[in-house]
């Protein structure tokens, strides 16, 4: 039995193979050692009495989905080895066994076993001769998704966007490739080469498809990304061994049209995680999810992934979630709402031909609310034209005309099929139940005719039908009766006319199971071949879905409707940021103006700590975010010109896994910025340079700043402690100051949470300290130790000449007056002048001065 298992074992090395025993799959070695530290599983041994036992760990095989969840979710891939039935005459003492399936983090073994708000993907990347090919399947749903990125930084943020569960990826994408940055939420699987054959992939793409070629599905040219969508495909069919009947349309993907976020700006905004802890309390996808059903919230958590960049599109979801400010129709429509299931994986479910009674009963059910919801919205042309004119009518009334309203959850006993739509089994099952009655009947005979009351006829599995007698009144049995078993308190008998009954229910009843099983499976294969009208319409649910959401989630907190333009402003009046106001409890959350444009697009904040800086940098990034996905936007008013990227850098986080200090990270996150934010992006940097000295620091943060301003003119907001910054705007026009205001109360520091023009003039931390609880001796030394420094550093301060000939000036003082030679020197283009000009141009200077 061992051998058999290590030669299955050694074609599936890299899964942990659930090997069955009877009713336990068994596992051995170190898959054994592995699934019981997940699992927490007992750690046995199989011959105990060997010198070297065999480690060995077992779950019993009901519970195995359980497993499976809890094994994918750790990014753990499972082989499924079952016992195969002998072949007759084989004489073989041992079962065969042969492997089922494997389940990885990215083909689940069941719909149910999934997290019914996230979708499923497993994702492909190709790369050859610069060209990068993604294709994305969610077997659970049937949608695939294929598209070409131009580099593999692009693809990189797809798949971010996206976070599939398991990413296969081309032997030539290397360790330090983009593709693979920010996938740490993703199993990555190592793929071999010829399942990226180009013909073969072709071939497999029209035979799932059904089409001749991929020119119908805008796809006949994308070698790259067929290439990828093959190596799923091969994948699915020969690691998993899962036949796909579920998908019945290939998406092109049209990659850049959103905003694109990198990996730290997603995380600083805990957009779908918060940045500690696990759960969802705390994220924006927490805060505005509002859906009714399943499908919305996974196509919600798309939209927060991927804002849009089209001002036509975005106002497209404005006008719709307008519609349905009306507060009587979105009650109505989200009533609807709640009765639809998650259509798309039931369908799927019905398609792989593992949906139940009540799957499809569910599905039935899902679908009779939609037409009502059509009538709804008829009246508002932006939500209707959604809608499809095909509800799938035919296939509600097909499940409705033959399943009963309420079936049992286990199939084999029937139960499934109404009364009255088929004949012949009616018709069996009133011989069935007939006979069931001629049995009661034998019991009340006998009863009679014996005078022994308490007899009973029973129905077991060994026996079949049978007659009990209690051991006191054995006497009174009838000889012809046979006697078949001897119990402690009660004897057991058949009878000849028994048995003939027997015979005719029993025979009538498996009859009936079996045709109920048949008309089901038809039924059920019926319904599959519709899977693709569905997936239409729940599409359109769960657009639906999401912006009744977003209309009701407005109402509730007050969101207003922003306006999106191209052009290079942002302007936020009586801003919240959505999440905190929520969550604030003992503190009013104290909304601010802000303004961000061509007459002053880089902001110089600056505040004592705790002030509400970081707060108001999310804020603004959340509601340029909020306002691109199609929602409305916590403020009174908000115009935004749209941000092709937003980068957020809010408190710097050490990466020690990967030997990088907090400083390091911070400087090649700046770097990434500095290199990829264009003129239309939106920047947000917190604390730049502040593990480093001081003046090092300022000096970075000083040189960003600049290179912000004057080269890539993009919108920015820096929070900074070095309010020596605020000097930067005396030599660069487009830059204001402003200040996150406190007041000062005797030696203390008082909130007050709004924004203002200006600059702090100090950075309050010996207060913070104090607030913190920092002992009172301590404070106090402190204080006379930053009056020391302050002194000290008049004398260091670099001279005034610094600060007129140079750009940058770290003094706080005000800047030196200008003075006329500045304007000249400035007018001078030296490389464009002969000596004797630049003679003459340095005597006029020189007669500039005093
Ligand atoms: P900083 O970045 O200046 O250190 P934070 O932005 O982290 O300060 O804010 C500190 C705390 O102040 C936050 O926990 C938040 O709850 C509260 N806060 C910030 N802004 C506001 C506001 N506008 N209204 C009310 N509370 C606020």
């Amino acid at each position: 039995m061992m051998r058999q298992y290590l030669a299955l074992k050694d074609q599936v090395p890299d899964a942990l193979l659930f090997y069955r025993m009877g009713d336990f799959y068994e596992l051995f070695f170190d898959d054994a050692r592995n699934a019981a530290e997940i699992l927490e599983l007992t750690l046995t041994s199989r011959n105990k009495s060997d010198p070297d036992p065999i480690p060995m760990a077992g779950i019993p095989h009901h519970a195995l989905e359980g497993y499976l969840r809890r094994l994918t979710e750790a990014g753990k891939t499972v082989a499924i080895a079952e016992q195969q039935a002998a072949p007759p005459g084989s004489g073989s003492k041992i079962m065969e066994r042969a492997l089922v399936r494997v389940v990885t983090p990215g083909v689940p073994w069941s719909p149910d076993d999934l997290d019914a708000r996230q979708s499923c993907w497993l994702a492909s990347v190709h790369l050859e001769d610069g060209k990068v090919g993604l294709a994305f399947l969610d077997l659970s749903t049937g949608e695939l998704r294929i598209g070409e990125a131009e580099s593999e930084a692009q693809a990189g943020q797809e798949l971010r966007r996206l976070e599939p569960r398991e990413v296969l990826l081309h032997s030539s994408i290397g360790e330090g490739s983009p593709v693979r940055e920010g996938l740490e939420h993703s199993a990555i699987t190592s793929a071999d080469a010829d399942w990226f054959d180009a013909r073969a992939a072709r071939t497999q793409l029209c035979d799932l498809l059904g089409t001749r070629d991929l020119v119908g599905h805008g796809a006949q040219d994308l070698t790259s990304p067929i290439q990828a969508a093959g190596a799923l495909l091969t994948y699915v069919r020969d690691t998993a061994r899962v036949t796909i009947r579920n998908v019945c349309r290939l998406t092109v993907m049209q990659l850049g049209g959103h905003m694109s976020m990198d990996g730290a700006t997603r995380r600083n905004l805990e957009i779908l995680r918060p940045l500690r802890g696990t759960g969802r309390r705390g994220t924006l996808l927490h805060h505005m999810d509002r859906t009714c059903t399943a499908m919305g919230g996974r196509l919600l958590r798309e939209w927060l992934s991927a804002p849009l960049t089209a001002c036509e599109a975005i106002q497209h979801r404005h006008d719709a979630l307008e519609a349905l400010l009306d507060g009587r129709i979105r009650r109505q429509v989200r009533d609807r709402l709640r009765l639809v299931a998650d259509l798309e994986r039931l369908a799927g479910k019905a398609a792989q031909g593992t949906a139940n009674a009540r799957d499809l009963v569910a599905l039935a059910g899902s679908l009779r609310a939609l037409p009502g919801m059509a009538d709804l919205l008829a009246p508002l042309p932006a939500l209707c034209a959604r809608m499809p004119e095909d509800l799938v009518d035919d296939v509600t009334k097909d499940i409705e005309h033959w399943l009963v309203d309420e079936p049992p959850a286990a199939m084999a006993d029937g139960g499934l099929i109404r009364q009255g739509v088929h004949a012949e089994l009616d018709e069996v099952t009133q011989l069935a139940r007939e006979g069931k009655g001629a049995i009661a009947r034998i019991e009340a005979r006998e009863r009679e005719q014996t005078g022994i009351n308490s007899l009973k006829v029973k129905h077991n599995k060994v026996f079949g039908y049978f007659l009990e007698v209690t051991s006191a009144n054995i006497e009174r049995v009838p000889d012809c009766w046979i006697r078949k078993q001897t119990l402690v308190n009660c004897e057991r008998y058949i009878t000849p006319e028994l048995k003939e009954f027997e015979e005719k229910v029993l025979g009538a009843d498996e009859r009936r199971r079996a045709m109920e099983l048949e008309l089901f499976r038809e039924l059920r294969l019926r319904v599959g071949a519709q899977v693709g009208r569905i997936q239409v319409l729940a599409k359109a649910v769960a657009w639906i879905d999401v912006i009744a959401g977003f209309s009701e989630l407005a109402i509730d907190r007050r969101h207003v409707r922003p306006t999106v333009g191209m052009d290079l402003s942002l302007r936020i009046e009586g801003g919240r940021h959505p999440v905190v106001e929520a969550m604030a409890s003992d503190e009013r959350f104290v909304p601010n103006d802000i303004e961000l444009g061509p007459e002053g697009r880089l902001v110089i904040l600056t505040g004592p700590n705790m002030a509400g800086k970081s707060t108001i940098m999310r804020q603004v990034a959340l509601i340029a975010l909020m306002a691109q996905v199609g929602a409305f936007v916590p403020a009174d008013a908000a115009h935004i010109g749209i941000c092709d990227r937003i980068f957020v850098r809010v408190g710097a986080s050490d990466d020690l896994a990967h030997g990088r200090s907090t400083f390091m990270v911070e400087m090649s996150e700046t770097a990434l910025i500095l290199n990829q934010a264009t003129e239309r992006s939106l920047i947000l940097l917190d604390e730049i340079g502040r593990g480093t000295s001081t003046y090092d620091g300022m000096a970075i943060a000083w040189a960003v700043a600049e290179a912000v301003h004057d080269s890539l003119k993009a919108r920015a907001i820096f929070a900074t402690h070095y309010h020596e910054l605020a000097a930067l705007k005396d030599h660069h026009p487009s830059t204001r100051n402003m200040q996150v205001a406190v007041s000062e109360w005797g030696e203390r520091i008082i909130f007050l949470r709004t924004l203002k023009e200006g600059s702090a003039s100090k950075s309050y931390g010996i207060q913070c300290a104090r607030l913190a609880g920092m002992p009172a001796d301590v404070v106090a030394r402190a204080q006379t130790l930053l009056q020391d420094l302050e002194q000290r550093r008049q004398y260091m301060m670099p001279t005034p000449q610094l600060a007129l000939f140079g750009r940058a000036s770290a003094d706080p003082e005000p800047a030196a007056e200008e003075h006329p030679a500045l304007d000249a020197l400035d007018s001078l283009d030296p490389d464009s002048m002969s000596p004797r000009e630049a003679l003459d141009a340095l005597y006029r200077l020189k007669d500039l001065c005093p």
